[in-house]
């Protein structure tokens, strides 16, 4: 599963994709108000951090996924983010996931060397409904960077995105279904149309994980844990378009060569992970259904955040909710 950097934790709700939001909702379990913003503490440097050898600890090549407990953009951390920026400007040898319910914000909040954008950050929005697809995929396209993807998660109505796809900005699309309290379905015929549109246009394509409730030929679904990403993996709906070519370099503007970039390793369990096509390794995230002490930090990262579909026969393993496949 991909790093993980969290400068700030909280937010506030802006659309319907937030309903049921995870973070939200273990905050809550932890007796904590996800409403609370704050500055993280030790975390706030994290992408500079080194080991004691002297190395950083995140390597040249991996790609980090930012704020996944709360917004890049949020207007809380408009007074701590010219830092961050100029972190992520000090680490051009790591790739930055960002991704945002707000990309209406993000113009007036790019750093001041911007130009163009930088090499090292893809930029994504959230499209959860064809209504917020059609409000932040316009002004994603608009926007000055150098790699773009949306994120159809938590899915919870088509979408279409076939108009946006042509013009050959979008390089990566992933989906996946809801979870935690009030998980609302997910549908094959969604995730399928995704697929087939992606396809069409060589863009990879990543149907990470089911959610808890997925429907399919009208029968629904209850499916949790690591089920999820396994029937997710075994619908083959995922699959890899035009490489994203991210051109990453050292602190002095040099390529990285290709031998110094972080190679990742994938286990046993990795085999049925619907996210390994945009993993950087087995970090026994647990998402696979191994687990391991660090597997609930690095399932919530999932979330923030994957044959032909006739081999989800394997969702007979899976336990049918009721016969109408409607919540
Ligand atoms: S963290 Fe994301 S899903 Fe949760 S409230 Fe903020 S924008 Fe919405």
């Amino acid at each position: 599963m991909h790093d993980i950097w969290n400068p700030w934790h909280g937010c506030k709700k802006c659309s319907e994709g937030c309903q049921n939001c995870y973070m939200f909702y273990l905050d809550a379990q932890r007796g904590q108000d996800g409403g609370k913003i704050y500055r993280t503490k030790a975390g706030f440097r994290y992408p500079l951090s080194k080991t004691r050898s002297g190395e950083y600890k995140v390597r040249s090549g991996e790609m980090i996924r930012v704020c996944m407990t709360s917004d890049f953009f949020l207007e809380e951390a408009d007074p701590w983010r010219d830092e961050a920026w100029d972190i992520i400007r000090q680490r051009p040898d790591v790739k930055f996931f960002l991704l945002t319910k707000r990309p209406q914000r993000v113009r007036d909040h790019l750093p001041k060397s911007w130009g163009d954008g930088w090499e090292n950050v893809m930029f994504n929005v959230t499209c959860e409904n064809q209504k917020r697809a059609d409000e932040r995929i316009p002004i994603l396209l608009d926007l000055p960077f150098k790699h773009k993807g949306i994120m159809c998660a938590p899915f919870i109505g088509p979408v279409s995105i076939r108009k946006y796809l042509p013009a050959g900005q979008i390089e990566q699309v992933l989906c996946d279904g809801e979870n935690y309290g009030g998980a609302r379905p997910c549908r094959y015929e969604w995730v399928r149309q995704l697929h087939d549109e992606c396809a069409a246009c060589n863009v990879t394509f990543v149907f990470c994980g089911t959610g808890r409730r997925f429907v399919k030929e009208g029968k629904m679904y209850h499916l949790e844990g690591s089920v999820q990403s396994e029937q997710a993996r075994k619908s083959g709906l995922s699959f890899s378009g035009k490489p994203i070519q991210f051109r990453l370099t050292n602190s002095w503007g040099y390529p990285v060569p290709e031998e110094q970039l972080y190679k990742p390793y994938f286990g046993e369990h990795c085999r049925t992970c619907g996210m390994q096509l945009i993993c950087n390794g087995c970090s026994h995230c647990g998402k696979c259904g191994e687990k391991s002490p660090g597997a609930d930090q690095a399932v919530l990262g999932i979330q923030g955040m994957q044959g032909q579909f006739g081999q989800i026969q394997a969702l007979t393993n899976a336990v049918p909710a009721d016969d109408n496949g409607e919540a």
